[in-house]
């Protein structure tokens, strides 16, 4: 049996970076790192943005060059995927193979939720998951016209920028009343949904969709419609579904680990069982921005700083997690960026005008400032940072002035 004294499971942005920073700190003994991806880590919000736009190149979105790798004696067990954990014999298995680890990091993400109604396998209904995903949509751009995206989510709403820019007819349904419901408030969604309507986009609310329509080919069910609950058929060549993802943890739930929707970790990452860390969008925590609530966070932050709270604990030393959570979207020429969590805000202040295209909503729970979204308002992201990190109680009509810095904001 192969071993390894730190075994990653997942190469993906946790995993490249708990191998980046076990090196990076001096660890000298064997690593490997296993993904059922044929690719070495990269990128993967270029996905819904400059990858998919044809911007950057595959190459452009490897989080490190393929041979950095090998230099740094990090063996890559690629297009392998960990079907089962023995945390007592202390191994994996992949496929006939066992592999032994010292310490293990699941790494693994999540799988794209699918829609479970006729038609959803149709060979024209895609996830925006893997870069595969995106090549298959890449392959067949030029040919289509009508493009359906079910979620106005994030990667809905980005992939609408990206396809109304190449000129498709494209449909966005949200279920809720309206996009970002999940992670934004009101002012922040509607001001999104007025720029897809701006830019083109059929972006419809409160869209109650029956099924796919399929035609029977040569090459399988392919999707001519998606039809709705009240029966209007909407023409489409291409289906896109962005309603989240479902964590990938089913070989450790069923070793054993405690969890639900994600593995339970601790402060240091660690799971309920021996020498076994979980990290990045598989990772259900108690996070102290969000008033120690136990959840996931998706975003490449938490992926990267989580997988360095675990390398260091791994390493001896005890930094419970505590970072910052921050994270953007790109869409059209608006940059939206957000530092910390929303979760549970019972009041927002606007800065700016949304009609400018620059402005900052800023999330309060009990008047303190929790999060805040800014688009096209880098100084405010900026500078609301320490606000978010302080979680002081600030003066309500200083901060929805937008000619007084967030900085010199004053106490409530
Ligand atoms: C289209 C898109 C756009 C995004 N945009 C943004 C953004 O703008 N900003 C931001 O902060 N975040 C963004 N995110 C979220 C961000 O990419 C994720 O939070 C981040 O990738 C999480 O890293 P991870 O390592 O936990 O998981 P991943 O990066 O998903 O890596 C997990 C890897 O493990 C593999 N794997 C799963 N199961 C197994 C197994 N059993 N055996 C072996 N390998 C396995 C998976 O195939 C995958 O390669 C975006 C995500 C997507 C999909």
């Amino acid at each position: 049996m192969s071993y390894y004294d730190v075994l990653i499971v997942g190469a993906g942005h946790a995993g490249a970076q708990a191998a980046i920073s076990l090196r990076q700190l001096g660890f000298e003994g064997s690593v490997g790192m296993i993904g059922d991806e044929k690719d070495p880590p990269y990128e993967r919000p270029p996905l819904s943005k400059e990858y998919f736009a044809g911007d950057k190149s595959f190459d452009r979105i490897l989080i490190r060059p393929a041979a950095f790798w090998d230099e740094r004696k990090v063996d890559m067990l690629l297009g392998k995927r960990v079907k089962g954990v023995d945390p007592e014999g202390k191994f994996v298995t992949v496929g006939e193979e066992e592999i032994g680890y010292g310490k293990l990091i699941w790494c693994t993400g999540g799988s794209p939720r699918m829609l479970t109604c006729n038609g959803a396998d149709a060979h024209n209904v895609h996830a925006v998951r893997r870069r595969d995903d995106v090549d298959a949509m890449m392959a067949k751009i030029d040919s289509i016209t009508h493009v359906t995206i079910i979620g106005g989510g994030y990667i809905g709403l980005e992939a609408a920028a990206v396809l109304s820019k190449f000129g498709k007819k494209v449909v966005l349904l949200e279920a809720l009343d309206r996009v970002l419901a999940r992670v934004a408030g009101e002012e922040l969604s509607r001001f999104y949904e007025a720029e897809h309507r701006a830019h083109g986009v059929d972006l419809r609310t409160g869209a109650r969709m029956d099924c796919i329509e399929v035609h029977e080919g040569p090459n399988g069910n392919r999707a001519t419609a998606v039809l709705m609950a009240d029966g209007e058929r909407i023409e489409t060549d291409m289906v896109i579904v962005g309603i989240g993802i479902v964590p990938e943890t089913g070989p450790l739930i069923a070793a054993g680990a405690a969890g639900g929707n994600g593995v339970d970790v601790d402060e240091y990452c660690r799971t309920s069982l021996p020498d076994i860390y979980a990290v990045g969008d598989c990772a259900s925590h108690a996070n102290r921005f969000a008033g120690g609530a136990q959840m996931r966070v998706e975003s490449v932050q938490n992926a990267n700083d989580q997988a360095k709270t675990a390398v260091s604990h791994i390493l001896g030393k005890e930094e419970p997690y505590d970072a910052v959570p921050w994270f953007w979207s790109n869409q059209y020429d608006l940059k939206l960026q957000t530092v910390g969590l929303s979760t549970g805000f019972d009041q927002t202040v606007l800065r700016g005008d949304p009609a400018n295209r620059s402005f900052s909503v800023v999330y309060l729970k009990g008047g303190k400032v929790i999060a805040l979204d800014c688009v096209n308002a880098v100084k405010d992201y900026v500078q609301g940072r320490a606000h978010v990190l302080s979680g002081a109680a600030l003066d309500v009509a200083q901060l929805a002035d937008a000619s007084v810095p967030l900085k010199e904001v004053g106490l409530a």
